[in-house]
């Protein structure tokens, strides 16, 4: 029969399998128990609904069993099992959730190595050509009437068969490799051993997972036994549960350990990094629930697309009811990954139902206040962690502020971090805030592309030599947030660009004013040269020595003009209101009224030039490079 060849990715995966370097192999009967197990839920929950699934709720297990004279171990599960087209997709091909991670790396030079492959790239199944020449998979689909078997000896291939199977479920052997000198594969058809790692790997796994082990015991004196009867012993073998099955979640928090922690984490949630915080919490009186939830230290690659799900798992009493549960998760969260196991819930409660349940609300709103708590104790405690974790995941929360009209501003406000005049840490409001001078009117800010660019910017100057420390808004979103947050405890935010950004005294004002009327011909004529470029042409009361600088009049800034830009929502509508300020005292003006007074073709292209050099300072594309260089170069000649 002609072999059917894996696809691509899952045959250099195979590869690495087979001739693997992973020094974990042991972890194989992990994954798959953790599939069994996996495929067991998934029927127990159709039990609850369809009364045509046989196996009562106590008779779901795993059962393992190896055959030392065969050099077979196998796992089979009484779960939902799998169709032909199943066992042909899901075995052929390499787990879906991780394969494009995978690619990348493999098509780089940096071939993982000594990293996690298994946790990085859930490649679960593969796992098992580690340990294991041949691999037979025997299946039947729960309420299909065929059964198929699934075999392969590794990357040339497999072939799929129909079979008779009594029962739904998957029964997988392995046909075990013989021992070379790296390493002892005889281990792995040990009873005691397979104990010990279902012990190590799998303990709180729901399901039991049975084997038969042989034991030993005295056997009973007889009745008749001479007076120096010496004990006998006998061996006898029982079906034991080799899990304690209390998942971890139920246990004390006492009694776990970092380790317990941030394994369950990785193997649950298919990441390979430890987590950076964990919160396991409970609550009991008007809801009762236990939580174990996680913060990754990394975003997930597809996490800022529409691809990511949030969701927390959740559990009626240790029943999985629901996978991702979005509603357990506010979306300025929706990085938190976990479990929540609750009572309360019955287990057939439909979707539509618990989106409105009043208790899934007090425990959504619960675990939001925890997660802002954890977080908060990261930022006061393990900065650097913080830090880490903003780099992660900072994005999402600064929308988190802006999203729903500012809704959640005060849930989020003291999670904020930003660069800021006052060094290359990354502060927060409150620490800003600390920092205030006593006269100082507003918290300033600045938008810049980089806090390097922001802090040259000609209208910083003047705040900055009053000692006042300066935001510098560098994300886009940046803008936004200092909008819906408007204020801090009652001190406004203010753009180092606003003409009352440092209050004006009378006479300050007068001169001013004074000023302005001085050189209206000159503001007259920029106006009239750059025409519909500019809203107005003004003397600055914001610049100090800078000869010139592009501001916005109305709502909408220079800044999120150029984010609609990139959102392509712009249009006329979203144009921000330029302003061109002009810095009466700087060397340019005086060479600029010389020439409206003398030479006007001279003054009109020193107007161009100074709109260019405020497009330049803004960050602002010019509209035609090409003139502006012939316009430089005329000017040099
Ligand atoms: P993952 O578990 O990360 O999805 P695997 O390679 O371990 O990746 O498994 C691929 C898929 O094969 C699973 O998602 C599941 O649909 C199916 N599968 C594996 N083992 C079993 C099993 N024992 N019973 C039913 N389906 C299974």
């Amino acid at each position: 029969m002609a072999k059917k060849q894996f696809k691509a990715e899952s045959k250099r995966l195979l590869d690495l399998m087979v001739n693997s370097i992973y020094t974990h192999k042991e972890i194989f009967l992990r994954e798959l128990i953790s599939n069994a197990s996996d495929a067991v839920d998934k029927l127990a929950y159709k039990a609850l609904t369809d009364d045509s699934v046989m196996v009562k709720r106590q008779d779901f297990a795993i059962t393992l069993s190896a055959d030392k004279a065969a050099r077979t171990l196998t796992v089979s599960d009484n779960g939902i099992g799998m169709t032909r087209e199943e066992l042909e997709n899901n075995l052929g091909t390499i787990a879906k959730s991780g394969s494009f991670q995978f690619k990348k790396d493999l098509e780089g030079e940096k071939a993982p190595k000594d990293v996690d492959i298994i946790g990085q790239f859930g490649v679960g199944f593969y796992s098992a050509f580690m340990v294991a020449d041949k691999v037979t998979v025997t299946s039947r689909a729960f309420g299909s009437d065929e059964a198929w078997v699934w075999e392969s000896t590794g990357a040339d291939g497999y072939t799929v068969t129909p079979c008779e199977k009594a029962e739904a479920g998957t029964e997988i052997v392995l046909h075990i490799k013989e021992n070379d000198e790296d390493e002892s594969y005889d281990r792995y058809l040990d009873p005691h051993v397979i104990a010990d790692l279902v012990k190590k790997y799998s303990d709180y796994i729901h399901t039991p997972v049975k084997m038969e082990m042989e034991h030993s015991r005295m056997k009973e004196k007889p009745a008749d036994a001479p007076e120096d009867y010496k004990p006998e012993w006998e061996t006898y073998t029982s079906l034991d549960t080799l899990n304690s099955m209390v998942p971890l979640w139920q246990r004390p928090k006492g009694k776990l350990k970092p380790e317990d922690y941030n394994s369950f984490y990785k193997e649950k949630f298919g990441d390979w990094e430890d987590p950076l915080a964990v919160i396991h919490t409970s609550a009991e009186g008007q809801v009762e629930y236990k939580a174990l939830l996680y913060i990754p230290a990394k975003a997930p690659y597809d996490f800022y697309t529409r691809e990511y799900q949030k969701g927390l798992q959740l559990y009626s009493s240790g029943v999985l009811i629901m996978d991702k549960c979005a509603d357990l998760l506010p979306d300025h969260f929706r990085f938190v990954k976990g479990v929540v196991d609750s009572q309360d819930f019955s287990l057939n409660i439909s979707r539509e139902v618990l989106q409105h349940d009043r208790q899934l609300k007090i425990i959504a709103a619960n675990l939001e206040k925890k997660i802002k708590a954890e977080l908060l104790k990261l930022q006061k405690e393990e900065r650097e962690k913080y830090e880490s974790f903003w780099a992660a995941f900072g994005h999402q929360l600064k929308y988190g502020v802006v999203n729903d009209y500012g809704a959640h501003k005060e849930m989020l406000k003291d999670l904020l971090l930003f660069r800021s005049s006052a060094g290359e840490k990354l502060t927060t409001l409150a620490e800003y805030v600390e920092r205030m001078k006593e006269d100082q009117p507003y918290l300033y800010y600045v938008s810049a592309e980089s806090a390097e660019r922001g802090a040259k910017l000609p209208q910083t100057e003047r705040i900055l030599d009053k000692g006042y420390e300066i935001l510098y808004l560098t994300d886009e979103v940046d803008e936004f947030v200092v909008n819906a947050l408007a204020d801090w405890e009652g001190k406004a935010f203010k753009s180092v660009s606003d003409e009352d950004a440092l209050p004006e005294s009378e006479e300050e004002k007068q001169a001013a004013e004074k000023k302005a009327e001085e050189n209206k011909d000159v503001l007259d004529f920029v106006k009239e040269t750059l025409g519909d470029r500019v809203k107005e042409v003004r003397i600055s009361k914001i610049l100090k020595s800078g000869p010139v600088c592009l501001t916005a009049d109305g709502p909408v800034t220079l800044e999120m003009e150029k984010y609609f830009a990139k959102m392509e929502q712009g249009g006329p509508m979203m144009r921000a209101e330029r302003v061109l300020e002009l810095n009466p005292d700087a060397g340019a003006f005086a060479a600029l009224r010389a020439a409206v007074e003398e030479d006007k073709e001279k003054a009109a292209k020193y107007a161009q030039l100074l709109y260019a050099q405020a497009l330049l300072l803004a960050d602002l594309p010019l509209e035609d490079p090409a003139a502006y260089t012939e316009l430089v170069c005329g000017l040099m000649n």
